[in-house]
């Protein structure tokens, strides 16, 4: 079974809430829609929120309460869909902000979902497997009411994984007595899980990297590449850029700091060294180590955020040298610094595209669940392959045809479209 790495807890521009980007991005898209004030609202708002207080016995004997929410923010094309995340810095308006790009993210590739996420306020190092599992079914049975494999399917995020989706799914199926693979995604394969799964998010932000480049024309072959984050969605961009597009990944970082080779680092090499120490420091293939943002203000070819939130604001964009970026991490830019390198024309793949491989392939494994057939990690790929670039070409059509400033405002345009025109067809009730 695998088990995530816990992510460091590190204080980005914490000052930036997610939730008014997300308003923004929409509003954004909203000038080139036509579409009313009060639909507008609600597109930018969640339906409804759970936010719930965990209370779970500790292993020495006392009672440890954690606040943890689920946000259920647009179900107009189906279930919502988002993931659940083990983080101390979790709040009511990041798990807003995330359980709505969720719905533009799964309207962008056009796949039948909604949007949700949710996560507990937890440092998961500071705890136990065995109370991990306790909090694990506690939020489960919290969620039951809300969840079910035709209303809200959550996903691992943060800090959770295969691990934590088993005992959410075995919760869930105890107390309703059924066999329900399909009420979670991100499972072991054993468990229900789907192949391609685990490498889903890192695949689709290498192939959009491929499409950006390719619509540039240059050739992807060669570039160099910086890497903030190496954790899934990183590691594997990492791994597949180097293996798939023979590009160079010169820089990689995470949370204790960044390790640089000009040369390009051996990703496989540096992969089995962070998970054997815990970290990419150290590392005997570097040829210098990096501050963070030093990583981020690398002159290379290609930077791909895949940390948290807020990585870039309107400061450290005037530093920021590249001209392609792909955003595997959600809201890895703030306004303002999207605004700057908008400006300087700076190409971003914005990331409900670039990093909705996960929920591409999540919705995947809920097919193959629904249908308890199961495919090979070719037809995944393959089919993951088919929707990103389909979805990459819808961006480019609208980008072109409105003459639009980027293509962040292009994907929403899509996306806020479709959600747009499921609502219409739905009609206004009560
Ligand atoms: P993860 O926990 O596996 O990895 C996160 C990595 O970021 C770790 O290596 C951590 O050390 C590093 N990190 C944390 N703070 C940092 C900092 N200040 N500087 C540099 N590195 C730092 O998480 P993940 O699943 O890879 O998720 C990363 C991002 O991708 C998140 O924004 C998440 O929402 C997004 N995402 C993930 C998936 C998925 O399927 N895993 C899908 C869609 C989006």
């Amino acid at each position: 079974m695998l088990k995530r790495k816990v992510t460091d807890c590190v204080n980005m521009s914490s000052d930036i809430n997610p939730y008014e980007s997300l308003r923004e991005q929409i509003d954004d898209a909203g000038k080139y829609l036509d579409i009313g004030d009060g639909v507008l609202e609600r597109l930018k708002s969640p339906e409804r929120i759970l936010e719930t207080n965990l209370s779970v016995e500790l292993d020495d004997g006392s009672t440890g309460v954690f606040r943890a929410y689920r946000s259920q923010f647009n179900g107009a094309r189906g279930p919502y869909k988002g993931g659940i995340r083990y983080h101390p810095g979790v709040s009511r308006d990041e798990v807003k902000a995330l359980s709505g790009w969720m719905v533009y993210k799964s309207a962008v590739v056009d796949i039948p979902y909604g949007g949700g996420k949710g996560g507990i306020v937890i440092d998961p190092r500071e705890y136990s497997e065995d109370e991990l599992e306790r909090i694990t079914r506690a939020f489960a049975t919290e969620l039951r009411p809300l969840i079910g494999e035709d209303r809200d399917i959550p996903a691992p995020d943060v800090n959770t994984g295969q691990r934590e989706m088993n005992w959410i799914k075995d919760t869930y199926e105890t107390l309703e007595n059924t066999t329900a693979p399909g009420v979670i995604t991100g499972k072991a394969i054993d468990s229900g899980g789907s192949e391609g799964r685990v490498e889903a998010t890192g695949r689709s932000t290498m192939l959009t990297a491929r499409e950006a480049f390719a619509y540039l024309g240059r050739d992807i072959t060669g570039t160099t590449v910086a890497i903030q984050g190496f954790g899934n969605a990183g590691s594997i961009a990492a791994k597949l850029l180097q293996d798939e597009q023979n590009a160079a990944i010169v820089a990689v970082s995470d949370s204790s700091g960044a390790v640089y080779n000009e040369d390009g680092l051996d990703v496989h090499d540096l992969k089995a060294f962070k998970s054997e120490t815990g970290s990419v420091m150290g590392y005997d293939g570097a040829t210098e180590e990096l501050t963070n943002e030093e990583l981020l203000t690398l002159d290379v070819d290609l930077l791909v955020p895949a940390a948290l939130e807020n990585a870039i604001d309107g400061e450290l964009a005037e530093d920021v040298k590249v001209d392609v970026i792909v955003e595997a991490a959600n809201g890895p830019l703030t306004p303002k610094a999207d605004s700057i390198l908008t400006e300087r024309d700076v190409c971003i793949v914005p990331d409900i595209l670039a990093n909705a491989g996960g929920v591409t392939v999540s919705y995947f494994e809920w097919v193959q669940n629904r249908q308890r057939f199961y495919w090979t990690e070719q037809k995944v790929n393959e089919e993951l392959e088919r929707h990103i670039s389909t979805a990459f070409n819808d961006l480019i059509d609208c980008y072109e045809e409105l003459d639009l400033p980027n293509f962040r405002t292009a994907a929403y345009v899509v996306a806020v479209q479709r959600v747009l025109d499921a609502s219409e067809e739905a009609g206004q009730w009560p």
